[in-house]
């Protein structure tokens, strides 16, 4: 039977009811699943909190359920904490969650909801729906293997790997460690922010996988080409079923879900350049520069002589709203390049004009590069990012890390090596063999296409 038809039952829609963590790395692939199954005849109701909350207007076919979070002030910049945050909202949320879930069971009829798909962080939503009757499934919107890094987490403190002394960029023999259970990673690419967020790290680690274990499966936003032998990993060391849907956001449109504009007028610019010329340089929603290290990177991007659209996103200079690049700068590369505030990534990255992406290796960023062939430089900051760009360098081989202090001499030498010297040419042909694998993957009959199935004919038995 296809699994389209099976979301209607005897005539009926079925509903499937989503609660996204309220960051913007984590809404997107959130939206993308509710696309796809709202695409399979699924109605759709997304649970939001007040912080970061949906524009219900970008989305007329969903029901949008407000929930308080208790939160006032301004968003968390530092990333513990972003971390602290991430721990207390399912919490914070919890009892007024119930309440609307209640209301929401009684509505639309029990019998009418499949079930409750919630992101791994947010445990005490997923107690609160099993108390009240309802399946759960987890979605990590991260990699398989930085969810095997999770379930490995204390072992890893056990052996006193971690906590991690001082921050992945900073030099320190520890960091360099081979982690011999999880290659090719060394302690500086595992999870860590230090000693003094440990603690709340743990808790945070802690819950996603007993969120994971309470729920009736895990869907995970990467695909087989590309992380096989870690998803056969966790197959076997979980108990619930595990879904390699991704990349999502080929399945579902782009855009809608942004928490800032973007400025669309950027692609128009892109048009002008020839193939593979630009590099597009993005750290994501939530990292940071120092001023030091802004002024360096201009100075670099400056003296490469390559092309280049740059995000600068409100914030992104140590949580300033303003963002002051290098005086001279603009006079510097009048001409070739573009600074924009958000850009829409995903067809940025599409377009035939960009040949390099300079990223901190967010899991969205790096699978959106991988999909459209583009090798990347890779500056991860915190959490998963760092895994993210070792797998990038060392497993992928489709780009480099710029470890180290920034300097502008060894950044504009990290630029022409990636966008115009021959060892970049061969990371482009690795990534567009990749994204010849994804497109199979997402493709008629390929294994995210099969795995969507699989995930459809699961929540219809539960
Ligand atoms: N993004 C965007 N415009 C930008 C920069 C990023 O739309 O200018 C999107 C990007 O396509 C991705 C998300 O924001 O889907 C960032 O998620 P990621 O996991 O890469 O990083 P995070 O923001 O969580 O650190």
């Amino acid at each position: 039977m296809a699994a389209e038809s099976n979301a209607n039952h005897g005539g009926r829609h079925r509903h499937v009811l989503l609660f996204p963590l309220p960051y913007q790395g984590h809404i997107n692939p959130m939206f993308r699943l509710a696309g796809v199954l709202h695409a399979r005849g699924f109605a759709v109701t997304v649970f939001h909190t007040h912080f970061n909350a949906p524009d219900p207007a970008s989305h007329p076919h969903y029901r949008f359920v407000p929930v308080p979070d208790g939160m006032s002030g301004p968003a968390p910049v530092a990333i513990e904490d972003v971390v602290a945050h991430i721990v207390s909202i399912g919490g914070a949320c919890e009892a007024a969650f119930r309440d609307r879930l209640a209301a929401v069971l009684e509505e639309y009829s029990r019998d009418a909801v499949t079930c409750l798909v919630a992101d791994t962080h947010l445990l005490p939503i997923f107690q609160a729906a099993n108390c009240l009757g309802v399946p759960t499934l987890a979605l990590r919107t991260g990699s398989a293997v930085s969810f095997a890094c999770f379930t490995a987490y204390p072992m890893l403190c056990e052996k006193g790997y971690l906590p991690v002394q001082g921050m992945p960029s900073s030099s320190n023999s520890q960091l360099d460690t081979p982690v011999v259970e999880l290659p090719p990673c060394r302690v500086r690419d595992l999870m860590g922010i230090g000693k003094d967020g440990h603690e709340v790290l743990c808790e945070m680690i802690a819950g996603a996988v007993a969120a994971v274990k309470a729920s009736s499966g895990l869907i995970l936003n990467t695909f087989d080409a590309l992380e096989r032998r870690e998803l056969e990993g966790l197959r076997q060391d979980l108990a619930v079923p595990v879904f390699d849907i991704g990349p999502l956001h080929k399945f579902s449109p782009a855009g809608e879900s942004s928490l800032l504009r973007q400025d669309r007028s950027c692609l128009e610019w892109l048009d002008a350049w020839p193939p593979a010329s630009v590099l597009y340089v993005s750290f994501g929603s939530l990292a940071c520069m120092s001023p030091r290290d802004l002024e360096e990177t201009a100075w670099g991007i400056a003296g490469s002589c390559v092309p280049f659209l740059w995000v600068v996103r409100p914030g992104f200079v140590g949580g300033c709203a303003e963002n002051h690049l290098p005086e001279r700068f603009e006079a510097a590369t009048r001409g070739r390049g573009m600074v924009v505030g958000w850009a829409p990534q995903e067809e940025v990255l599409r377009h035939r004009a960009v040949g390099g992406f300079w990223t901190h290796n967010g899991w969205n960023s790096t699978t959106e590069s991988i999909c459209e062939g583009v090798p990347m430089l890779c500056r991860p900051y915190f959490a998963d990012q760092m895994g993210n760009a070792r797998y990038v360098e060392h497993v992928w081989e489709v780009g480099f890390e710029v470890s180290g202090e920034l300097e502008r001499g060894s950044v504009e030498a990290a630029i022409r090596r990636l966008m115009t010297e021959s060892d970049g040419a061969g990371m482009r042909t690795r990534a567009g063999e990749l994204k010849k694998a994804s497109a199979e993957c997402t493709g008629k009959g390929g294994s995210s296409c099969l795995a969507i199935d699989k995930l459809v004919t699961h929540m219809m038995s539960l």
